[in-house]
């Protein structure tokens, strides 16, 4: 049987323990999964003399086909029980609230299924449980997405901030780290933090953090400060501002490769 359990991206990143409920079947604590607590009221089944298959007689226009198939009255068991169990009635077990264990590997992603052996359903009078198959999902995150072991994250910088440079503090998985942005950053530029991202799941090392920058343009200015600029602009001549055609060619790459 499948569960689903969902997982912080943090949780996803460096593996946890946690514990899944689930209502499933399970072995009757009555009969102890016999099906009675009377073991002397099982019999051998009459209508199949304790073989659990039936002979039938077919009847075609060909002749007489003799055909054998499962024994519908004790479901191919070969026994039957005269004074069934009250609490399951006869079944050996029932749907109960179960919880399980489950080490979630770190570097995990959603969709992956984690395979539990014998933690799944009772089987039927005793017989062997089934695996239960843990299905992950991964919420989403306030600050960070995630493609494929790399971290993506969008810092915002003001027009003069990336003009002249700045400092920012930038949230990873392992904490806040001080990043600088140097004079003259572009928007999409991207930086990247080498091992900041998520653990390779069954392997050694982290992909990366990627720090995709976005530029705030300056809106509803008041007469002195659109002056201000206007005056900048007439000081700032077109070499300040570099190749455009280059500019945007770059920024397909960037758009192509990210
Ligand atoms: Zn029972
Ligand atoms: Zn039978």
């Amino acid at each position: 049987m499948a569960v689903e359990v969902e997982l912080t991206l943090e949780e996803a990143a460096f593996g946890v323990e946690k514990e899944i409920t689930f209502k499933a079947q399970g072995t009757c604590e009555t009969c102890e999964g016999v099906g009675t607590t009377d073991p002397a009221s099982i019999k051998s089944c009459p209508d199949c003399g304790g073989q659990g298959r039936v002979r039938t007689v077919r009847r075609t226009i060909l002749g007489q086909f003799m055909q054998t198939a499962p024994c519908v009255r004790c479901r191919a068991t070969g026994k039957v029980i005269e004074s069934p169990c009250e609490a399951c009635h006869g079944d050996g077990r029932v749907f109960m609230e179960r919880a399980v264990t489950v080490q979630i590997p770190a570097g995990i992603d959603a969709g992956q299924r984690i395979r539990v052996s014998g933690r799944g359903g009772a089987g039927e009078r005793s017989a062997r449980a089934g695996d239960l198959y843990v299905r992950v999902r991964v919420a989403e995150h306030d600050l960070f997405e995630r493609r494929g072991d790399d971290i993506l994250f969008g810092v915002d910088l003001t027009m003069v901030q990336a003009a002249v440079g700045t400092t920012m503090t930038i949230p990873t998985l392992d904490g806040d780290e001080e990043m600088e942005f140097p004079a003259g950053t572009q928007p999409g530029d991207v930086k990247v933090l080498r091992g900041k991202g998520i653990q390779h799941l069954n392997g050694h090392g982290r992909g990366d953090q990627e720090i995709h920058v976005r530029v705030l343009v300056p809106h509803g200015l008041d007469e002195q400060q659109r002056r201000l600029l206007q005056e900048f602009d007439e000081a700032c001549g077109a070499e300040h501002y570099g190749d455009r055609e280059e500019g945007v060619l770059q920024k397909l790459r960037n758009w192509l490769s990210g």
